[in-house]
């Protein structure tokens, strides 16, 4: 196996569990790996640290998934890992039918995420090391009780960057592209291959039940980038009156979610939310609750300043629509904007508004796409539930 030596802070970091070595911190490579080739790490002293994926166009240029040198990295050792990652969730958490199975680093190989949605398993790689060993992975999920199909949804234009092709189809099993999910009484219809992500935002889901404790009867709501009716439909299922915005396609899709589960009278207000909630700032209209979902405004660090503006003006806007004492519910799914950055745009979005905020909880990404503590980079979510005086 070729070899990848590493200064001494590095062997701290593995020690750690930290799962990701940086070209930077690379002293030398013996031999000449190819791409997604299995590679020791090495200390300058020729001591073995790790093993893990040759990713050479990629920033993390080794993606460690074994301390252990005899361990082998083979089809037994794959099917542990996405064993033990389904037992969390469904023994754990309670999680039933639909979840994300998978989440790279946390269950142990990073580079690969498995989301359930049924008898449908969706898996995305970002790994070339993964990559190669994809069909083994589709059986792996095939031999799990109820899974009948393994799709790829491999579209992410960060493939491109580290030499992997776009590939979005089925991969093995029987042909199937919809399933139809129930999130606390609410069904969502899901299309593994138009939808969003995977399909769906499973990240936002335990947030989306949370939301619905504090939803009454009667209560005005407004849902903010709703996408398919993510929160929208759980505020509608407690009777609560609904407005929902978002671009065509999503709204398309969120009329048939209302519709599957008998839901009547939502308000679908097509357009740029930008846009949108401004008019209705200018209407003097006022909600109970608003739950505010955007897209990332930062997808890389150089959009830091350029996104924190937008959050500042979408919050700002929303704030002021929220009456004296109701909830704001507002998340960020930008990694490149930490916790406390956000709060700080809130903050200043309430004073500008001439309003206060009040945390009531802070919560994150639900519980199946849990993180590796040493890593940092997975927890992405934040999703702050406020009370705005
Ligand atoms: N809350 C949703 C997920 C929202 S994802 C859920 O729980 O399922 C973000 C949504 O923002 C997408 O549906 C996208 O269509 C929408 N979007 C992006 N830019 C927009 C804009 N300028 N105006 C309105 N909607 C927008």
């Amino acid at each position: 196996m070729d070899k990848v030596v590493v200064g001494k802070s590095v062997e701290k970091e593995i020690e750690k569990g930290v799962p990701l070595i940086f070209g930077t911190v690379v002293k030398k490579i013996i031999g000449e790996p190819k791409k997604g080739e299995l590679v020791e790490i090495i200390d300058e002293q020729g001591k073995f640290l790790a093993k893990g994926f040759y990713n050479p166009k990629a920033a993390a240029i080794v993606q460690i998934v074994s301390k252990n040198q005899k361990e082998e990295i083979d089809e037994k050792f794959f099917e542990k890992k996405i064993r033990n990652a389904l037992e969390f969730r469904e023994n754990v958490l309670g999680f039933e039918n639909f979840y994300r199975l998978f989440f790279g680093e946390a269950d142990g190989i990073p580079g690969l995420v498995v989301d359930r949605f049924n008898q449908i398993a969706v898996i995305q790689t970002s790994c070339p090391g993964v990559e190669l060993w994809k069909n083994q992975i589709a059986s792996i999920l095939l031999g799990i009780e109820g899974i009948k199909t393994v799709f790829e949804r491999n579209d992410s234009r960060s493939r491109i960057k580290i030499g992997l092709p776009i590939n979005v189809g089925l991969l093995k099993g029987e042909k199937r592209l919809q399933a139809i999910v129930e999130e606390n009484g609410v069904k969502f219809e899901i299309d593994v291959m138009r939808g969003h992500k995977t399909g769906f935002y499973l990240d936002q889901r335990e947030n989306r039940i949370k939301f619905e404790e504090y939803i009454k009867e009667g209560m005005h709501v407004l849902d903010v980038f709703s996408y398919t009716g993510g929160f929208g439909l759980h505020a509608a299922k407690k009777k609560a009156g609904v407005t929902m915005i978002d671009l065509k396609p999503a709204l398309k899709e969120a009329r048939r979610n209302a519709e599957l589960n008998g839901f009547n009278g939502i308000n679908f207000i097509e357009g740029n939310a930008f846009e949108e909630t401004k008019k209705l700032f200018g209407r003097k209209e006022k909600f109970d609750i608003v739950c505010l979902d955007p897209p990332s405004f930062v997808q890389k660090s150089s959009d830091l300043q350029k996104g924190k503006k937008a959050y500042h003006q979408i919050n700002y806007n929303c704030i002021k629509l929220v009456k004296p004492g109701g909830l704001l519910v507002t998340s960020s799914c930008s990694h490149f904007l930490e916790p406390s950055d956000f709060i700080d745009v809130i903050v200043s979005a309430a004073a500008n508004a001439g309003r206060k905020a009040i945390l009531v909880e802070q919560r994150a990404q639900a519980r199946d796409h849990c993180t590796s503590l040493a890593s940092k980079t997975g927890n992405y979510l934040k999703c702050l539930f406020l009370r705005i005086e």
